[in-house]
């Protein structure tokens, strides 16, 4: 097993590469913040990871004064990633996207300095609804939303892909990766359908990481058909996260079964539900089921760096500017584990 981050109180190396010393068994030395090396026991030597070692850290922004603003209230309250709805998500009616709106996107973008800025499908959307009405619809709707993205040069489309409505689970995914395969027909292949991971609620597809797989198989491993982590939604799917151990073999799991590289945002939130509840309710960070050991982990984690880690935690009482500067508290703080 290789692992990426030091033992509880063991202290991460700094210093130049020469110096740098591999923890063995567990091998992960980190440099300066913003660059990162790590140890590969196969090459007996350390690599340099092609990803910036850069955290972005950000929030799910709500939607008032259009994406620019999303951009500009983001970096506001400290965030350096975002995610948006480019329309209501609860709303089968999308109007079209206003020249101006697109202009001011790119703007505030140069202003803010922030690249990172992800979309959230509408909740509305299910590719395995069982009546084809639906289905067509939802098809519709998925495909229009990332042509929406390409317009507004947003790379990332998060999805739920669906519930299976009592048809089961098997005929679910079936009914899932065709509708991926014709969503991904229809849209431009620059930006990535990123399948969430699900509480398991209801019928919900993908509450179990070879649910992703088997969708990815099924649609012979399209490119831009990628996964969004959703912490709150493992944990109460059944993946204990809580420990190191939990937390490593979650991502060992996910690593082996689907690969580190399709994974392109993490939604960062405590969970209200306990563990396997199957229930989707969102917690401020620290304070849930899922307590802080697991964050801490993840922000101070070098496979995560160059990954935007968002939160979408209660928005009460300037919720987001707290959680986002824990997360960054976490990573500053954290040369040590535990
Ligand atoms: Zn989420
Ligand atoms: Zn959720």
């Amino acid at each position: 097993m290789l692992c990426f981050y030091p033992k509880q109180g063991q202290r991460v190396q700094s210093g130049p590469l020469a110096t740098a010393l591999p923890c063995s068994p567990c091998h992960r030395t980190a440099l300066k913040k913003w660059q990162f090396h790590i140890f590969c026991p196969g090459l007996a030597r350390y690599v340099k990871l092609k990803r910036m070692a850069t955290h972005l850290f950000g929030a799910h922004m709500p939607s008032s004064g259009g994406p620019g603003g999303c951009v500009r209230a983001g970096k506001e309250i400290g965030c350096n990633a975002i995610q948006i709805f480019t329309a209501s998500p609860r709303m089968w009616k999308r109007t079209p996207l206003d020249p101006a709106k697109i202009a001011d996107l790119k703007l505030a973008e140069e202003e803010t300095g922030i690249r990172h800025v992800a979309s959230h499908d509408s909740y509305l959307i299910n590719l395995a609804d069982p009546k084809p009405e639906g289905r067509t619809r939802s098809i519709e709707g998925l495909a229009g939303e990332l042509d929406r993205c390409h317009t507004l040069g947003v790379k990332n489309v998060v999805s739920h892909i669906g519930a299976h409505m009592g048809a089961g689970l098997e005929s679910g995914l079936a009914s899932a990766a065709d509708g991926i395969l014709e969503v991904l027909s229809k849209s431009p292949t620059d930006v990535n359908l990123l399948m969430e991971t699900t509480a398991g609620q209801g019928s919900s597809l993908n509450f179990q990481i070879d649910h992703l797989a088997t969708l990815i198989e099924k649609t012979n491993n399209p490119k831009n058909l990628g996964v969004c982590v959703d912490t709150c939604h493992i944990f109460a799917a059944g993946y204990d996260i809580r420990t190191e151990a939990g937390y490593l073999e979650f991502w060992n799991e996910f690593d082996s079964k689907i690969g580190l590289q399709r994974l392109h945002l993490i939604h960062c939130n405590d969970s209200k539900k306990p563990l396997a509840s199957r229930v989707d309710r969102h917690e401020n960070l620290g304070e849930g089921e899922i307590g802080e050991l697991c964050f801490r982990l993840l922000v101070n984690d070098p496979r995560f760096f160059g990954i935007p880690i968002v939160v979408e935690t209660p928005i009460e009482n300037d919720g987001h500017r707290k959680n986002v500067a824990k997360l960054w508290e976490w990573s500053e703080t954290s040369s040590t584990l535990g």
